[in-house]
């Protein structure tokens, strides 16, 4: 399949930081925002399975789901015009004009845009709505919203297996969780997981992520992965002074961009914890910077 990346196997870097020398960790990041500019991070990793099923299925138009700020619209939008599939995007409301930069860069992908009301889009997984969508939009290949399937989990386990040195711990923030099950999937029961959900009120992550790992292999059962509740800073997308200011510092220290909805949140996340003597000395923590940042 055509899906033409620069890399594949994102780079690992030591990020250096007093604290980290005062409590005797050590904490690297695997870049995987760097993996292509448009199709960044977890979202390439979902995405790759399900065009390469979606072709086998010889089918040619993808469709999915998502809000108006939503990376997976964004990933799938790019990905679909690399791998030549038409692209449809449902997209959770009304439709806002002019288009914000999400909508607009995705329907310069030659995207079509389909809104459906807040309630009709919460029954989106109802096999009626389905069918008219495909009574409108004809044959298409369905991918959930955020992406998150078990194709998702399988491409999202190979981000782990490609890591060459010794960890402890491995971090990644969450939305859907389909990103964390791959990472737990892909360790096969080796090392830590520590997910950092960006929403309030994550506790269904537990079922869904649980629910996705015994779809992808019902044999086994991890327990070595574990959530942080209370990183998201009020709620998904929301932002806060500290949390800015964050931004700007990590910046500055690592010369690496974090953004505000993810990123920032669980490496604030991972710094917390190193405070709060979370870790003990010597340990190996591995994060995943899993992109998002919109720089083009
Ligand atoms: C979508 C996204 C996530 C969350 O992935 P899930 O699989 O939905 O948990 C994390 N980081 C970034 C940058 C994302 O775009």
């Amino acid at each position: 399949m055509s899906l033409a990346l620069s890399t594949e196997k994102a780079i690992i870097q030591q990020l250096q930081d007093p604290l980290f020398e005062e409590k005797g960790v050590m904490v690297f990041i695997k870049r995987e925002d760097l993996i292509h500019p448009q199709v960044s991070g977890n979202k390439w990793r979902k995405l790759k399975y399900n065009l390469q099923q979606a072709k086998t299925e010889k089918h040619t138009q993808l469709l999915t789901f998502g809000g108006a700020y939503s990376n997976h619209i964004l990933a799938t939008a790019a990905a679909g015009k690399l791998a030549h599939f038409e692209t449809i995007g449902v997209i959770r409301g009304e439709e806002h004009l002019p288009l914000n930069s999400t909508l607009a860069f995705a329907k310069s992908c030659g995207m079509q845009l389909h809104y459906l009301d807040r309630s009709t889009y919460r029954q989106k997984h109802l096999p009626d709505i389905q069918t008219q969508l495909m009574d409108q939009f004809g044959s298409c290949y369905i991918i959930p919203e955020g992406g998150s399937n078990l194709w998702a989990v399988k491409g999202c386990s190979e981000m782990v297996k490609e890591i060459d040195i010794p960890f402890d711990y491995i971090c990644a923030a969450c939305g859907t969780g389909g990103t964390l099950a791959g990472i737990i999937a892909g360790l096969e029961g080796k090392q830590n997981i520590i997910g950092i959900p960006v929403l309030k009120g994550a506790n269904f992550l537990y079922e869904e992520i649980e629910s996705l790992l015994k779809q992808y292999n019902a044999s086994t059962h991890f327990t070595n992965w574990e959530l942080h509740l209370n990183y998201h800073f009020g709620g998904y997308a929301k932002n806060k002074p500290e949390l800015k200011q964050f931004i700007l510092d990590f910046q500055q220290r690592h010369h690496i961009d974090i953004e505000f909805v993810y990123t920032a949140k669980l490496f604030w996340g991972i710094y917390d914890l190193i405070k709060n003597d979370y870790f003990q000395p010597e340990t190996r923590i591995m994060a995943i910077h899993t992109g998002g940042l919109r720089n083009f």
